[in-house]
């Protein structure tokens, strides 16, 4: 089956026609709005969500954690516009034809993927010189609040967006496998830094990444290197439950 179902090719289009202050713009106002919708869900989920706090306290909000947030943001904008210039220079190619099935696979490919490398990515932030300098700051926030997910080094967003832009390049994807994708680690970043568990028990048996799992690793930072999944930190027997 083609992609009748839903025609991006127009899409695609306007923003191949993008001048660079448009992509500037594009790129800052997209990351800032995906950020509030962030704290939005966050907010959201703790005023309604009745389950019990996983820790007794929520972080307090800095001034340092909203500067660093912003920063982050603004890091987030330049591996976008880092994307467009690859994909406008077809080191990036765009499948503009994808079945729904091929869109169901990417999806799964890009999360488990990213969760490997993330897996090996996070491993090394936690090597003592490189924890100093990058990862200490997010571990600042032993329990969590709307910011954590956006308290980073800017070295770790960009080496996050890095890893995505190196599968973008390696793999032809299709539009919205890569839009889904982002969604979905967006939301999974907000709901793995709530205080308080959303998904059911049951989850953990079927390798989910639960906030109670990435909690787990602002607890002990031994353990639950992984983010969407538990599947690599069971492999690699750094899981806690
Ligand atoms: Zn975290
Ligand atoms: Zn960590």
């Amino acid at each position: 089956m083609g992609s009748d179902w839903f025609d991006f090719s127009g899409f695609l289009k306007i923003f191949w026609q993008f001048s660079w202050l448009q992509w500037i713009m594009f790129s800052i106002l997209s990351n800032a709005f995906l950020c509030l919708f962030s704290i939005g869900l966050y907010q959201f989920i703790e005023k309604t969500c009745r389950k019990d706090l996983l820790q007794e306290k929520n972080h307090p909000v800095t001034r340092s954690d909203f500067y660093l947030s912003l920063l982050t943001v603004f890091c987030n904008s330049l591996v976008m516009l880092l994307g467009a210039f690859l994909w406008k220079n077809t080191w990036i190619c765009i499948d503009q034809n994808p079945s729904v099935a091929s869109v169901l696979l990417e999806t799964t490919a890009l999360i488990l993927l990213m969760d490997l490398l993330m897996y090996f990515f996070h491993y090394a932030a936690h090597l003592p010189f490189i924890y100093r300098i990058l990862h200490g700051k997010h571990h600042e926030h032993v329990s969590t609040n709307f910011l954590s997910l956006f308290v980073l080094h800017p070295f770790e967003t960009l080496g996050f967006g890095l890893m995505i832009l190196a599968l973008l390049v390696s793999y032809d994807f299709s539009i919205i496998s890569i839009t889904l994708y982002l969604f979905i680690n967006l939301v999974w970043g907000t709901v793995g830094h709530l205080n308080r568990e959303f998904f059911p028990e049951s989850f953990d048996r079927f390798f989910v990444g639960t906030t109670r799992f990435h909690n787990q690793h602002h607890l002990d930072e031994s353990k639950n290197f992984g983010f969407y999944t538990s599947l690599w930190d069971r492999l690699f027997g750094t899981y806690r439950s």
